[in-house]
């Protein structure tokens, strides 16, 4: 089927133009060419008439025959080659050059006949059933004096006017084929030439319009074809700029959106989930099948809810702190809401830590205060006795005034490890803290040494084990020897009587291992991953009995971090407890220097 495209229609459109300005010309030059020959032969016709009257009229006007009325048109009509017939006045023939006259029909009621007996002369065109033919008569009135005796016809048939016009006609004919021919050949090629750069046009556009922006149109025409292809080619250019920048800013929007530590997420006007970045997700574990769900079947906050439809109630933003437990743990986020044109933009700030480190220094304070207003407590009770009367009691006063200092002196290591745990958490301190090559058995020995009264105060026996040959670990010497102070210094404190402590050390390639190990009390299973916290004892009156103040472990894991090192704990209750001890040798931490 014909496509009723631009290039077709134009085709269409020049044919029809074409073909219907050559049919209405050819159509009136026939027109015209038929009325001329018709004029032409009238003229001629008439001219004949008033001739031949002028041989007739004698005849008519005289006494005559018919024989030599006859004779007389037969000559003029062999001479010119036309049909002549005499009519009288009642319309009957009276001669005929061509037939005979007696056998013709009454003429009275032929139009042309009437007009001249009327005295005008007349002419028509009909079809002669005598001649068979298309005829064009002309009758002139004959006159003797000024009175009408009769009528002249001349006749001639329009055979050879109409032999012309055929002609014509199949000329005409001939010429509008030909010229349609080489009409549909131009318009072939012409709406090609005009509708080339449109389609070229039209193609890059489609393609433009499938997102090939970097399509462009090369049409040279001169014309506003050229310029509307220059056009698209700069619409093209511009749109390529803008989506590259659009797009860049979106990626970079995107790049910080996935890579913030906060959760944003966007929701539509009825608090469903519309975006979420990676942070989010994972916070609420968002997967996709859960976007288009309501933010209170995602992170089933109530607060939250309300806060947002609030937000889009008023269009202001607000802070919102709300807590929920994610994978069994308790998370606090800061929700900062705000509104935007499609809804509401929440992001999440993680604030778990930052409350729990706010707990976690005021139970600190609160821990450290209550372990300071125990002694002091007891100073002030004992220090109140004395000066009531005790003073006067000389074994009262001794033994109220040995308590006072036991306490105070009790006082005076807590604040020791408070300062020191102060320390150890300060980073500035701990960048700055002096670390040397160190060996670790000299350090041991001096411990040994030093928890030895104590330990044979309760007949420990103490079993050593150390490596032949040594290789120095980077370390703080005071801190690595408080470090096995306190570890030792616990197997002595929870250690019955008689029973025994092992210190062994060994080096791998990378470490030094340190086991202590004692036949002491032991630490109950669930108490042993809360030993490190600070305060933090098993059985709080006993370590007060032994001068504990639950912060000893805590600065040697303090300690041993600080040293990359690690420490683990193995305990039975009753049998004992094992601490093993893990730090990186030298060679370790600095392997160019081998
Ligand atoms: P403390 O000053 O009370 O000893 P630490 O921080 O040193 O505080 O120890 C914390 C708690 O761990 C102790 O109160 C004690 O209950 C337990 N503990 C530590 N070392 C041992 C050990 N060798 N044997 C049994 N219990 C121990």
């Amino acid at each position: 089927m014909l496509k009723w495209t631009l290039r077709n229609r134009l085709l269409v459109s020049f044919l029809l133009l074409i073909g219907v300005t050559i049919l209405m010309l050819g159509s009136y030059i026939l027109w015209y060419f038929h009325q001329y020959n018709i004029a032409n032969l009238t003229t001629h016709l008439f001219t004949n008439a008033q001739i031949a009257t002028q041989f007739v009229q004698p005849s008519l006007s005289g006494p005559y025959t018919k024989a030599s009325l006859d004779n007389v048109v037969k000559e003029l009509s062999a001479t010119t080659n036309i049909r002549i017939t005499v009519i009288d006045l009642d319309g009957k023939v009276l001669a005929d050059s061509w037939e005979n006259p007696v056998a013709m029909d009454n003429h009275l009621n032929r139009p042309e006949v009437q007009s001249a007996l009327q005295g005008h002369q007349e002419n028509s065109i009909r079809y002669s059933s005598t001649l068979h033919q298309n005829t064009l008569y002309a009758a002139v009135p004959i006159y003797h004096g000024s009175e009408v005796v009769g009528v002249l016809r001349v006749a001639s048939t329009l055979a050879q006017v109409e032999n012309g016009f055929q002609k014509i006609q199949s000329a005409i004919l001939t010429a509008l084929l030909a010229t349609c021919f080489l009409t549909m050949a131009l318009s072939i090629r012409l709406s090609r030439k005009y509708t080339a750069p449109l389609e070229a046009i039209t193609h890059t556009a489609k393609q433009m319009e499938k997102g090939h922006l970097e399509q462009r149109v090369h049409v040279h025409t001169g014309d506003e074809l050229e310029l509307l292809a220059h056009t698209l080619n700069s619409l093209a250019s511009n749109l390529e700029d803008t989506i590259h920048e659009i797009t860049s800013e979106k990626n970079k929007l995107e790049l910080i959106l996935e890579h913030m530590d906060n959760g944003v997420i966007l929701l539509d006007r009825y608090g469903r989930l519309t975006t979420a970045n990676r942070q989010a997700a994972s916070f609420f574990q968002i997967t996709p099948a859960m976007m288009g769900q309501h933010t209170l079947k995602v992170i089933g906050s109530q607060l939250l809810d309300q806060a947002i439809q609030q937000t889009e109630a008023s269009r202001e933003s607000r802070f919102v702190n709300i807590k929920t437990t994610l994978q069994e743990n308790r998370r606090i986020f800061q929700v900062f809401l705000a509104p935007v044109r499609t809804g509401v933009l929440a992001v999440f700030h993680d604030i778990t830590a930052l409350q729990e480190l706010q707990e976690r220094q005021s139970e600190f304070i609160a821990n450290a205060s209550h372990e300071l207003a125990t002694p002091l407590t007891s100073i002030k009770g004992f220090a109140e006795t004395l000066l009531d009367g005790a003073l006067e009691d000389k074994e009262l006063r001794t033994k109220f005034v040995r308590i006072i200092l036991e306490e105070a002196e009790r006082m005076h290591r807590l604040t020791q490890s408070l300062l020191q745990l102060a320390k150890l958490k300060a980073p500035e301190y701990r960048q700055q803290l002096p670390m040397e090559p160190l060996f670790l058995i000299p350090v041991l020995e001096q411990v040994l040494q030093e928890i030895s009264p104590k330990q044979k105060a309760k007949q420990l026996q103490v079993h050593v084990r150390f490596p032949e040959e040594e290789t120095s670990i980077t370390g703080n010497s005071d801190y690595i020897k408080q470090l096995f102070l306190n570890l030792l210094d616990n197997s002595v404190k929870y250690t019955p009587e008689n029973g025994s402590i092992t210190l062994s050390y060994e080096q791998t390639p990378s470490h030094a291992v340190i086991v202590i190990e004692d036949t002491g009390i032991g630490i109950p299973p669930h108490h042993l991953p809360l030993i490190f916290e600070r305060f933090y004892r098993t059985d709080k009156a006993r370590s007060r009995k032994e001068g504990g103040s639950g912060l000893g472990l805590s600065i040697v894991k303090f300690i041993v971090d600080l040293h990359g090192g690690s420490i683990q704990v193995r305990s039975q209750v009753n049998l004992g407890t094992t601490f093993t001890i893990l730090l990186p040798l030298e060679k370790e931490k600095h392997p160019a220097a081998d």
